[in-house]
């Protein structure tokens, strides 16, 4: 139906340096984790403003090592939001603990902070917020309540790197924070991760559990000053981040600043040429009552099926006769077999994830992106809801 190329939701920016140091490290003779990955990271804790950034080999990762640093007892109860990807309740449940979920406030996508706080029981241990598409949680209301109750606070900072919130970016202040660096997020090393945290110990324990539980960095041992010999401190995972990747990061992470900035114009773009299509809910960032910088990692509709007469998936194949793609971010995870079976959920705990998942889908968003292809975007969702 289209003759234009195919364009897809997202789309990594890599540059001419990025690959370059790719190669470089290739022909360094150093691929696996070592200097590159270390200077990544320390690249990383000073944009962050945090102490410390460990990088891992994806975000999942590093909810899993964060999850099991709180060392959960069976009964354990996670609170965290019903509008996520499904690896922040996968992980809950790979660390011993049972999740239990909050509704979303319809505007921002965001958990709902008064529902957290009547879900919490005497078996609660810690809160994940996720920030989502890049607009945070109020923080200063989540951490109040939840020093109040002693819980811990993990932020699922996956689509959040370069987000702040009232003037501090996520990442230097708080507890401990998670970032993805997939292909579709906002910075990418490809597959990739990082973890902030303020607590000491369980910094020590995430360096354990990175690296096979082994009490120091390979390259530390194997390099000039190194010694061959090393101890188990615990059994550990295969966490850590390669150099290869860690080469990307190095060009991605100055990049990034530039790729939120362009990101936003989009965003803006978006807001003014779909205002008038009554079949799309937009998101509503301005609703927060707070000074956010948002990382705009997605920009999100919601179909009502009504008004436009056909569902979510029927719009998503008609824009791909146009040419367009577009991504579901997400389908509410509680609505999965292995949740509803295995912990109980149901359709209709939480009406507004539930109105979410069926609706949402993801519009092409991405730094390299033109105008005239968000045009096109555009008039394909013009055409098809008519
Ligand atoms: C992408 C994502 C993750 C997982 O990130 P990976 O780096 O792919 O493991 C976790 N939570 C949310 C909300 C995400 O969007």
């Amino acid at each position: 139906m289209s003759d234009e190329p195919f364009l897809p939701f997202a789309k990594p920016s890599i540059s001419p340096e990025a690959i370059a140091e790719v190669v470089a490290c290739l022909e360094s003779g150093w691929i696996t984790t070592g200097p590159r990955t270390k200077k990544f990271e320390s690249m990383l804790a000073e944009y962050l403003g945090s102490s410390v950034a460990q990088c891992c080999s994806s975000a999942t990762a590093g909810l899993h090592m964060v999850l099991l640093g709180l060392d959960l007892k069976p009964g354990d109860e996670v609170i965290t939001s019903s509008m996520t990807f499904v690896a922040t309740l996968n992980t809950i449940v790979l660390a011993g603990g049972k999740p239990v979920l909050v509704d979303v406030d319809p505007a921002t996508y965001n958990l709902d902070l008064a529902a957290v706080e009547a879900a919490v029981t005497e078996r609660t241990r810690a809160i994940i917020p996720v920030h989502f598409a890049g607009l945070s949680v109020d923080l200063d209301r989540l951490y109040g309540f939840a020093l109040k109750k002693e819980l811990r606070v993990i932020e699922d900072a996956a689509h959040a790197i370069g987000s702040e919130y009232k003037g501090r970016k996520i990442g230097s202040f708080g507890d401990t924070q998670v970032f993805s660096f997939h292909p579709n997020k906002n910075m990418t090393t490809g597959e990739g991760g990082c973890i902030t945290t303020r607590d000491e110990a369980l910094r020590r324990r995430v360096e354990q559990l990175r690296f096979h539980g082994i009490d120091r960095e390979a390259w530390a041992r194997f390099g000039k000053q190194g010694s061959p010999h090393y101890d188990i401190a615990t059994a550990g995972f295969k966490y850590n981040m390669m150099d290869m990747q860690a080469a990307l990061g190095l060009h991605q992470l100055p990049a990034l600043d530039g790729f939120i900035a362009r990101r936003t114009e989009f965003a803006k773009r978006y807001f003014e040429l779909l205002d008038d299509v009554d079949a799309l809910i937009l998101p509503n960032p301005q609703s927060v009552p707070y000074d956010a910088l948002h990382a705009w990692h997605l920009f999100a509709p919601v179909l009502d099926a009504e008004k436009a007469g056909m569902d979510r998936d029927t719009l998503i194949a008609k824009l791909k006769e146009h040419n367009i793609g577009t991504g579901i971010h997400y389908r509410a995870p509680h609505l999965s077999d292995y949740y509803e079976n295995e912990w109980g959920f149901r359709r209709g705990m939480f009406p507004q994830a539930e109105r979410i998942s069926d609706g949402i889908l993801s519009l092409p968003l991405f730094p390299t992106m033109t105008e005239g292809e968000q045009d096109r975007v555009v008039a394909a969702i013009r055409a098809v809801l008519g």
